[in-house]
């Protein structure tokens, strides 16, 4: 199995000290190669829940296993090269850096892992996603679209064992929106990577097999 959540609690603290309850998860299950949508509306904890996931906020208490690893018990500097190694983050603001080109911006994705950045790689990754042909363009240079294709190329860079996707088509057009998720739908299926995907848009999810209501397992609001 690729990802495990097992009694999963985060909250968060107010400013007037009263603890705001986010996360409340016994079990979550993703296999191998599975890809999974997650719909929750806004502020029900989706990207919580992938920043828990993937260790860069720590949970209260319970247990994250990705690829066998447990991870919430890891000291920091070691889950920050966990991830980095196995991994891959789509954001739906990207998150690109303004001032590299798409190239730089996906051999940054390599950077951070144990394996040396390897420009043919980064320009094959970058072809797959249809820009071959704007390996020099900086984000602003770029249409939105493209802009999310150099991310999802990104994302690959690092060749993750999980990929997880933060409302990735939230910015783009709706022709856009297509391309982008069957890109990260292709790419995850041909490298057996598994994908959580999280969204509030019934259009997104419903070009997944398996979906997901973060309500229906999250425990929370029944202790409200
Ligand atoms: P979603 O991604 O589903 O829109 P989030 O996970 O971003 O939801 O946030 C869930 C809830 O937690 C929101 O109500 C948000 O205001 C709150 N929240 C998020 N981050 C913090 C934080 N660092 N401190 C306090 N509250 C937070
Ligand atoms: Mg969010």
């Amino acid at each position: 199995m690729s990802l495990l959540l097992e009694n999963v609690k985060k909250s968060y603290r107010e400013p007037n000290g009263s603890i705001l309850p986010i996360l409340n998860i016994e079990r979550f299950e993703l296999k191998e190669s599975e890809q999974a949508v997650l719909i929750g509306e806004s502020g029900s904890g989706k990207s919580t829940l992938l920043n828990v996931i993937s260790g860069i906020t720590s949970a209260d208490s319970g247990k994250v296993t990705i690829a066998g690893t447990e991870i919430a018990s890891m000291a920091e500097v070691v889950r920050d090269r966990f991830r980095a190694e196995r991994i891959g983050f789509v954001f739906q603001t990207f998150n690109l850096l303004p001032a590299f080109s798409a190239l730089e911006n996906v051999l940054l994705g390599m950077s951070f892992s144990r394996e040396k950045p390897n420009r043919n790689r980064a320009k094959e990754l970058l072809a797959q996603v249809g820009l071959e042909h704007r390996l020099h363009h900086r984000p602003q240079q770029m249409s939105v679209g493209e802009q999310q294709r150099v991310a999802v190329a990104r994302a690959l860079a690092n060749q993750p064992k999980l990929l997880l996707a933060d409302e990735p088509t939230a910015n783009v057009d709706i022709s856009n929106q297509e391309t982008i998720l069957q890109l990260l739908r292709d790419a995850c299926a041909q490298n057996q990577i598994s994908m959580l995907l999280v969204t509030h848009s019934q259009e997104v999810a419903k070009q997944f097999d398996r979906v997901e209501t973060l309500s229906d397992f999250n425990k929370i609001h029944a202790e409200i």
